[in-house]
């Protein structure tokens, strides 16, 4: 198969669900997928190796709900994916404050690290990380990935640290369906 040696790192809300402003998604109920979703995880999962989340969930260390709550969500996600054969490889998430100076919560590389610990054959110069917030452009700069944005929210950061031209989707499913045309395949001929 095609980059069958490129891993995707992806962010969880804006991305694999809508986020809810000004709060967090607790409950399985309050999961709802970005649009296209699904079709996207069938474009994608067979063009990756390895397939993971990465997503900071404040509202453990804020007391607002627990891990267990934090779990279930990924479990009901994982058994829909399951179904039409695209799970993810495995979701990690920091369940830390902001202000805990943890090293796991994104700018911070402590999840990538976990990735590759698990997966050892995770190469980070065949990795992209899809995200719609600026620490998820500066998690992929500090790990040595490929930063792709997607959503409509571009922060005046990102022309510091994104070719914006090629690397901005409105969505993961736009992105999915561009995959053929974004440079760093193309230039990964040698795994076709
Ligand atoms: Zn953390």
């Amino acid at each position: 198969m095609a980059d069958a040696k490129w891993t995707l790192f992806m962010d969880r809300d804006g991305v694999v669900n809508v986020q809810i402003v000004g709060g967090y998604v607790m409950r399985p109920e309050q999961f709802a997928y970005t649009p296209h979703f699904l079709e996207a995880m069938r474009l994608l999962r067979p063009r990756f190796a390895r397939l993971v989340i990465v997503t900071n969930q404040q509202c453990v260390g804020k007391g607002l709900c627990t891990q267990e709550d934090i779990d279930l969500i990924h479990e009901r996600l994982q058994a829909q994916l399951r179904v039409q054969g695209t799970p993810f490889d495995q979701i990690y998430c920091c369940p830390h404050l902001a202000d805990a100076s943890c090293t796991c919560r994104k700018p911070n590389i402590g999840l990538a690290m976990q990735a590759l610990q698990d997966f050892p054959d995770i190469d980070v110069s065949r990795s992209v990380m899809v995200g719609d917030s600026l620490s998820d452009m500066q998690f992929a700069r500090n790990v040595g990935i490929i930063p792709v944005h997607v959503g409509t929210i571009r922060h005046p950061e990102f022309e510091r640290i994104l070719d914006i031209t090629t690397s901005h989707f409105d969505s993961l499913y736009d992105f999915a369906l561009h995959l053929d045309d974004f440079p760093f395949f193309s230039s990964a001929s040698d795994v076709r």
